[in-house]
């Protein structure tokens, strides 16, 4: 009841859509019955007195009504559907945008595929329940009810008789309905199973080929299409026996009918054309009831989408506006940081971490990987909070910045960039919309990109991704730091790439960078100890603690030290691939 409520609510704005439906429903409804009221007046009034011209006048006014109930109904399901198309699209905008401001914390806890679901599938399942499922629901209702009672105005004698007949068919075809649908949906759900497996194979082509699994994957997908299989042959199986015996039912029902009617017209008690409206009648009534059951099915799937829609719906989104709008300079602390990933709250990620790095600065943090390097800008970007311990931006606790402001004074330069499937200029002005074109090429000249951008044929107007072309490694690092260093940050934070780009791709991120050095605080999460060199700073982290702090010279002398160690390493690491 309260979901219903909650739906009627999201729809308020389509009620005026709403009513229009329900008015041409009530007419076309109207028609609808007393279609076989008309056609009792051809056979007894026109056709038993052998009166052409009363015969003319009642066909005429059949089709007057056939004309009324089809515009009806046509309006009826335009505007039902169109009220049940609107509010998803809405319910929809909001979803996404719901989604979209939670913190990362949700994600970190939500498949996305089950998101994906909840805004296709869930929405599907509801726009079918509000729009076509409503409009039918309401019609049946109107027409079971209002065709019992024309049975009843038609012949009581009948009534009584049949409605000993009606209720278990309705049932029985109910039931029929159910089972269906419950296999239709695990043939549905095995299916698509079968369709995820096939994705797997085919996006995997390349790892499937190269082990020559060809066959494993054959297998694979054949067994899924064997319990695919399995149930469609159940469902067939349901349909066939089911069918033929529903409808075996249904037609002794209009054989006793019309025994029963028979009889009384043979004893004078009920004329032909009454037995012929009243099996009309019957057959409206026993359709509409067959339908509310299965209408029923429908209904129980959209409450629990919409339960599922609502749960999320009513989640409450991050405020990205309230604080501080700015980081002025860019000077950062880190004071004894501790931190645990909330989904994994019982493993210390960062154990007391403390550093400070002024707003010309460039820190560089090393380590081996797990150490909790990438945490710390996670942390930085405030998309998790620290446990124990603050961070400082200007000396101002980062919890009093609002989210935007600070994540608008923070460039950041992921491991793996992600371009949206846009232009590259779109791609580079992602975290400037305003910025100009002038303003775009400059920045793709300091990140070294301006070059190979202009070398396609489309240039800044390239479409890049599915749609347009793929870039090397090093070109996506480039473009994500023209990106970076256009919205001119405060604080530019630079998560290496750790698959090794090709040498003059390197060299040209290399030689980005190095350019920006100095400018404003940097901080550079080196997993190649190369970029670390020119560093004013460099953090040698060690399971979640920071372990030694110097330059490069300084630390290398430390000949017992974690960082002497991961140079020689890595040292060893370039001599073997030479
Ligand atoms: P580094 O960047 O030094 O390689 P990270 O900061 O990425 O290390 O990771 C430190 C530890 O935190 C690792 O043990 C990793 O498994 C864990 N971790 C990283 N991200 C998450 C996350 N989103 N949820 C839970 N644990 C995480």
């Amino acid at each position: 009841m309260e979901t219903f409520k909650k739906l009627l609510r999201l729809s308020r704005s389509e009620w005026p859509q709403l009513g229009w439906g329900l008015l041409f429903l009530s007419i076309s409804s109207v028609a609808l019955l007393a279609y076989p009221h008309s056609i009792k007046r051809i056979i007894d009034e026109a056709i038993a007195q052998k009166d052409q011209s009363q015969l003319n006048l009642a066909a005429l006014l059949a089709l007057g009504i056939f004309a009324i109930q089809s515009i009806t109904s046509a309006l009826r399901y335009y505007f039902f559907t169109l009220a049940g198309e609107k509010t998803v699209k809405r319910m929809r905008a909001r979803l996404f945008s719901q989604i979209m401001g939670q913190n990362i914390t949700f994600f970190d806890k939500q498949k996305t595929g089950e998101l994906l679901g909840r805004l296709s599938s869930d929405t599907a399942v509801l726009q079918n329940a509000l729009s076509v499922n409503i409009s039918m629901l309401v019609r049946s209702l109107v027409q079971a009810l209002g065709g019992l009672v024309m049975l009843f105005m038609t012949s009581a004698k009948l009534t009584v008789f049949i409605l000993v007949i009606i209720p278990p068919l309705g049932l029985l075809a109910a039931r029929f309905g159910r089972k269906v649908k419950a296999i239709s949906k695990r043939a549905q759900d095995a299916l698509a199973a079968s369709s995820g497996v096939a994705e797997e194979g085919i996006s995997g082509v390349r790892t499937v080929k190269s082990f020559a699994q060809e066959k494993f994957e054959n297998n694979r997908y054949d067994e899924r299409l064997e319990i695919s299989f399995g149930l469609s042959k159940e469902k067939i199986g349901v349909i066939a026996s089911f069918t033929n015996l529903v409808s075996l039912v249904g037609l002794s029902a209009v054989v006793f009918i019309v025994w029963y009617g028979g009889t009384l017209v043979i004893q004078g008690e009920m004329t032909v054309g009454t037995l012929t409206s009243f099996l009309l009648y019957v057959i409206t009534v026993a359709f509409s009831v067959g339908m509310l059951g299965s209408l029923w099915t429908d209904f129980m799937s959209a409450y629990g989408a919409s339960g599922r829609i609502f749960e999320l719906l009513e989640k409450e989104t991050e405020n990205i506006e309230v604080g501080i709008p700015q980081i002025k300079t860019g000077r950062i602390e880190f004071n004894d940081v501790h931190f645990a990933y909330p989904s994994r709250p019982e493993f210390p990620v960062l154990k007391g971490v403390s550093f400070s790095m002024d707003s010309h600065e460039t820190v560089a943090v090393v380590g081996s990987s797990g150490a909790g390097k990438s945490t710390l800008v996670q942390l930085l970007m405030r998309f998790y909070e620290t446990d124990i311990g603050s961070i400082l931006f200007d000396g101002i606790d980062s919890k009093s910045y609002s989210l935007k402001g600070l994540r608008e004074s923070i460039g950041i330069v992921a491991q793996e960039p992600i371009l949206v499937s846009e232009s590259l200029f779109e791609n580079i002005r992602y975290g400037k919309p305003d910025a100009t074109l002038v303003e775009v090429q400059n920045a793709a000249r300091l990140a070294f990109a301006h070059d190979f951008i202009t070398s396609f044929p489309d240039g800044y107007e390239t479409l890049v991704g599915e749609r347009g072309v793929q870039l090397s490694g090093g070109q996506k690092q480039r473009v994500a730091i023209a990106r970076a260093l256009l919205k001119n940050p405060r604080i530019l934070v630079l998560d290496e790439a750790t698959s090794a780009l090709d040498a003059e791709s390197e060299h040209l991120v290399q030689k980005a960078l190095e350019d920006q050095i100095g400018k404003r605080a940097t901080l550079i999460i080196a997993h190649r100890l190369s970029t670390v060199k020119r560093a004013d700073k460099i953090l040698v982290m060690q399971e979640g603690r920071v372990v030694q702090v110097g330059t490069h010279s300084e630390l290398f002398k430390q000949e017992t030290g974690l960082y002497h160690k991961l140079v020689e390493r890595q040292f060893e690491n370039s001599k073997e691939n030479l």
